[in-house]
């Protein structure tokens, strides 16, 4: 018999249950038991749903009240100074203390960071260690929820991230040192916490290692061994975990970590499983992910069998199958979705779909596919007709990327001589100032977008509404003073999904949730088919501002590769091929933008970085089309015509290379929070366009002085040549409110004024 198991289910629960009652638990609303209460009935329903689907093992531990490395910190005792911690068990109050600075009971003190979970865009809390830290167990949520499960009748797998991949997502505080050199007082603990579940009576455990699909240094390769060695214990058998990615050189150690089991992405690594199967010892079990755990798109059974019959002709019972990784990054079921038609529904599965897909292709292996021949043919069908739907597959889209010419993604001519012709109609003071899109979305405006989408309102009233928000807006900006003025975004409430809502090829789900971190969840667009732009998306609007003043409006727009990023994309074709279908969309747009008189356009490249492939290999290729995308999307305009960018974080040293190679004549980035360290990078590369430096950090609400705005703009001025700097905040506006921003735009034109003068 065929072993089936989950890496993890999605914690949140299908209507966002999670999300509501750690919300009001925050509130004060409800209480540590009623909080407790809606955890226990999620595990309990996320079990038996697992359960009723027919698998053989039930992940215990993939449950968390905000993060599971955040659970794996509080597990161990790794509990930074700041926070008082008593030192005994970490209590509830305690742990979200660290995930946000605050919590209903104990003292505020600054949070954790956070940051992204590997290439997806879930976030976790970054552990931080000390010198001379030390690990002690200090939690037992995770043997509570194992004798719960056990309680109600599972057969349990408990699931934990392993030791190195648990320190290598750490970061160093105080002093730098080495952290692999934590391992020592780290791995003790481990081997407690494996005794304890041992006690339990649990025959496996899961230990992540997904850090086994990453480029490591040789020390760290070099201690998986010892670590694995030390982690034995007679009794209690452990399957390794690797996911997101193929094991490369990684692989043969993989094999030989003495464990009882490896878990293998053969979505993301499947070209590797020949040689996976010569490597690994013969008592061992391989769990093979042959179900996608990152996408959405219901698997094709009969290849997937294919691929499995050979598999289990040569391991027979060690054969163990799962999703590619844990169903965190997929929304919970698709059978409650009311805003897909049935067409597009019957090509996808989310996570609960995805679990009886791995019950239905062991069934088929161990008892023959006759005995699942319903099952089969309906995703035999679904994938035929996805395949042929002419809802997906259009030719003139196709004809168009085909015919996509090397001088279609380049400028007339150099940034050298645009910007002349640029600064010769802009007629802008040294140093102008500018925002980066939007501002803020007050309880009437999103009410007004509510009505509309609810059919309380008409159209026309609608656009009146926006209309006044945007005259609002300008004239605002314009008592303040601003160069560049913005129309403030008011039509838009995610920057990928008013666009998605546009372009043909994408579809919205209803309750497609999935997590992004602690209670916030994002509900990615879902692109299935060929995208093309139907008609002008922000031209009405962007000339209805530009219509009100005389000062240059500047158009904005969501480029492809953040459309791309943020996304569910299709798997039938190059995620490439996808970003240059949007490229010319928006090039499209771009093209109209100016026709109508918007010549300075902003293209947003907030996840330009997030896309980057997890292996430094891959990263010039992935370059070479999202770069490409972008240059696509802009380089149609006329040397006149300003392109900006914006992107929003503070890591630019390796990736400045190409950021220059977008040929934006300016672009806007985040840097107040690391004091313009960042422009470092901006300098030593020379980069040869303008920048706009954020003056201020938006994510807060406090109010810049005008000497701390000169000061940042001072230093920048050390950097970069004033002529190619401009003044702007570090991100859009929309989460802000209105007092503060008028005073911190006030601010930051001051300081702009005071360093002309
Ligand atoms: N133009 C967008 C805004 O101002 C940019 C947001 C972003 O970069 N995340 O909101
Ligand atoms: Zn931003």
């Amino acid at each position: 018999m065929t072993t089936t198991h989950n890496l993890g289910f999605p914690r949140i629960g299908a209507q966002r249950e999670l999300k509501k009652a750690l919300e009001s638990y925050w509130r004060g609303d409800i209480d540590t038991e009623a909080v407790a209460e809606i955890g226990r009935e999620l595990r309990a329903r996320h079990w038996q749903l697992q359960q009723a689907a027919g698998l053989d093992l039930i992940p215990v531990g993939d449950f968390s009240w905000y993060d599971h490395i955040l659970d794996m910190s509080a597990m161990l005792g790794a509990v930074p100074e700041r926070f008082q911690w008593s030192g005994e068990q970490v209590d509830l109050d305690s742990y979200f203390r660290m995930a946000r600075g605050r919590a209903p009971s104990g003292e505020p003190a600054a949070a954790c960071e956070m940051t992204k979970w590997f290439d997806t865009n879930y976030h976790y809390i970054v552990p931080e260690f000390s010198p001379g830290q030390e690990f002690r167990l200090s939690c037992n949520k995770l043997f509570d929820e194992v004798a719960e499960a056990q309680a109600l009748g599972y057969r349990v797998k408990p699931v934990l991230p392993g030791p190195l991949t648990y320190l290598w997502l750490g970061k160093t505080r105080q002093g730098d040192f080495d952290k692999l050199e934590l391992l020592d007082t780290l791995i003790p603990v481990y081997s407690e916490i494996l005794l304890r579940l041992k006690e339990q009576g649990v025959e496996w455990v899961q230990i992540d290692e997904p850090i086994l699909s990453l480029d490591l240094p040789p020390a760290w390769r070099n201690a998986f061994e010892s670590a694995y060695n030390r982690l034995q214990l007679p009794g209690l058998k452990r399957l390794l975990a690797s996911y997101f990615g193929p094991l490369q050189e990684n692989l043969t150690l993989a094999c030989r970590l003495p464990v009882d089991g490896l878990h293998i992405d053969a979505i993301r690594g499947g070209e590797e499983l020949d040689t996976l199967l010569s490597w690994l010892p013969g008592y061992k079990v391989l769990s093979v992910g042959i179900v996608d755990g990152r996408n959405i798109w219901r698997t094709d059974l009969g290849s997937a069998l294919q691929q499995l019959a050979a598999i289990k002709e040569k391991l027979g019972e060690r054969l163990w199958l799962a999703p590619s990784c844990s169903l965190l990054h997929v929304p919970v079921d698709l059978a409650q979705e009311s805003s897909l038609d049935d067409e597009i529904k019957s090509w996808l599965a989310f996570a609960t779909q995805k679990t009886e897909e791995i019950t239905t292709l062991r069934q088929a292996l161990d008892e023959g596919h006759e005995t699942v021949a319903e099952r089969l043919e309906l995703a035999r069908n679904a994938i035929a007709a996805r395949r042929s739907s002419d809802r997906i597959h259009h030719q003139a889209v196709k004809a168009r990327t085909a015919t996509v010419s090397e001088a279609m993604g380049r400028r007339s001519s150099s940034y050298q001589e645009r910007s002349p012709k640029q600064r010769a109609w802009l007629k802008l003071p040294l140093f102008p100032t500018t925002t980066i899109g939007s501002f803020p979305q007050t309880a009437e405006i999103r009410q007004a977008r509510q009505d509309f989408r609810q059919g309380r309102i008409y159209e026309a009233d609608y656009c009146q509404r926006m209309q006044e928000e945007i005259a609002l807006v300008v004239e605002k900006q314009e008592a303040l003073g601003l160069d560049v003025l913005v129309h403030g975004e008011p039509e838009r409430n995610d920057m990928v999904e008013y666009f998605g809502e546009l372009l043909d090829g994408f579809a919205f789900s209803r309750y497609g949730w999935v997590q992004s971190y602690g209670s916030r969840c994002v509900k990615p667009p879902i692109i299935y088919g060929d995208i093309s732009r139907p008609e002008p998306m922000t031209v009405d609007w962007a000339t209805y501002a530009q219509s009100l003043t005389d000062k240059p409006m500047k158009g904005m727009l969501t480029g492809p590769v953040t459309m791309l990023n943020w996304s569910f994309v299709r798997d039938d074709q190059p995620r490439s091929e996808t970003c240059l279908q949007i490229a010319l969309a928006l090039r499209d747009e771009v093209l109209d933008l100016e026709r109508a008189g918007i010549r300075i356009i902003q293209i947003d490249e907030a996840a330009m970085r997030e896309g980057l492939p997890l292996r430094k290999g891959d990263w010039a290729a992935y370059f070479e089309w999202a770069v490409g995308a972008f240059r696509i999307t802009a380089s149609g305009v006329a040397d006149e015509t300003q392109i900006h960018t914006h992107m929003c974080y503070s890591e630019f040293n390796d990736i400045i290379e190409s950021v220059a190679g977008m040929d934006a004549d300016v672009i806007t980035i985040e840097t107040s929070r690391s004091d313009m360290e960042l422009l470092q990078a901006f300098e030593d590369f020379e980069y040869p366009n303008e920048i706009g430096p954020g003056v201020y950090d938006i994510h807060s609400p406090n109010v810049p002085s005008v000497e701390q705005i000169v000061s940042l703009l001072r230093k920048a001025a050390s950097l970069i040549p004033a002529e190619r700097l401009w003044v702007n905040p570090d991100c859009g506006l929309k989460t802000r409110a209105w007092p503060e921003v008028e005073e911190a735009l006030e601010k930051m034109v001051t300081a702009a004024r005071l360093l002309r003068s």
